[in-house]
């Protein structure tokens, strides 16, 4: 198994338990640059998926989501070999049609802050797709929802991380917006279920396929289970709400159960059980 990561918003950390294991090896490298390795599957997950990373440098952040694309589709043609694309709920925007079922082409903002991500995300699909058409590759796209688990970067920026963060140094918990805002949380471990079964279904099954969790709850809810789990003192505190952010996502998971016997098995309230723990330990 060989993992390249150019260590851009991921730690090496992140990998240490999997050193002695005898077919791991750890490459830094950047997508956006070709990679000539001979591998008999890809799973191509580059790209910060946090909106204070992915806006830090927009323009690297579109190269990285279509460069590379290319780059591994490139890869995936010289050795005939299965490719599975990390794609976005992010692909459907400010979503006008709920929950999000994979028909629906979404509500996005092509000149926003979050475009960068997003755009860059659907042209990596068109790739996808037209390498499928043009060159029979074999193809598997999934639209990944919001996830969550240990090893998050404690400074990610995303809800689940912030909301852990703040409340155990009891500190305000930054509700932007008012809060009403609602989002499906999949914990990380039903994630990467979903990823391997993709990977191993028939040729047919290209995608999209929408992995997710479509349990739904609202930024003040996934608040007070946060200070609940921690005991915390401490306070809601509400903040301005970024520029389209979506005001509510929840995939419909209807092809993931019938195309991939799949489903989340993590209940929110355990996920965050076990994602404490890890921020709790955090040295
Ligand atoms: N959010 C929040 N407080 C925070 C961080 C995020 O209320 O400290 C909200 C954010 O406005 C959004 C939701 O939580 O409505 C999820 O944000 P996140 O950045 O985790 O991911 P997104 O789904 O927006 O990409």
């Amino acid at each position: 198994m060989l993992c390249a990561d150019n260590l851009f918003t991921g730690t090496k950390k992140n990998v240490d338990h999997l050193h002695n294991h005898p077919r791991f090896e750890f490459m830094r490298h950047d997508v956006c640059f070709p990679l000539y390795v001979e591998v008999d599957e890809i799973y191509n997950l580059a790209c910060p998926a946090s909106p204070i990373h992915y806006q830090h440098d927009p323009v690297q952040t579109t190269k990285t989501s279509v460069h590379g694309a290319i780059n591994m589709l490139g890869l995936a043609k010289r050795l005939k070999c299965k490719i599975f694309q990390a794609s976005t709920s992010e692909v459907y925007g400010d979503p006008s049609v709920h929950p999000q079922p994979e028909e629906y082409w979404g509500n996005v903002n092509p000149i926003g802050p979050r475009s960068c991500y997003d755009e860059g995300k659907r042209c990596a699909e068109t790739l996808f797709f037209d390498y499928y058409r043009q060159h029979q590759l074999e193809i598997k796209v999934a639209r990944i929802f919001n996830t969550y688990g240990p090893r998050m970067h404690p400074k990610d920026g995303r809800v689940v991380s912030n909301f852990i963060m703040q409340a155990l140094a009891h500190e305000d918990v930054t509700i932007y917006g008012d809060g009403s805002q609602t989002r499906s949380f999949c914990y990380v471990d039903d994630l990467i279920e979903g990823f391997v079964r993709m990977m191993a279904s028939p040729k047919e099954v290209v995608g999209p396929i929408n992995l997710g969790n479509p349990v739904e709850f609202t930024m003040v809810e996934l608040a007070e289970q946060v200070l609940k789990l921690t005991n915390s003192k401490s306070k809601l505190k509400h903040m301005p709400l970024p520029a389209d952010d979506p005001k509510q996502r929840r995939p419909d998971i209807s092809k993931a159960r019938s195309t991939l016997g799949w489903e989340p098995k993590v209940p929110l309230t355990e996920g965050l059980r076990q994602t404490v723990d890890y921020f709790r330990n955090l040295s």
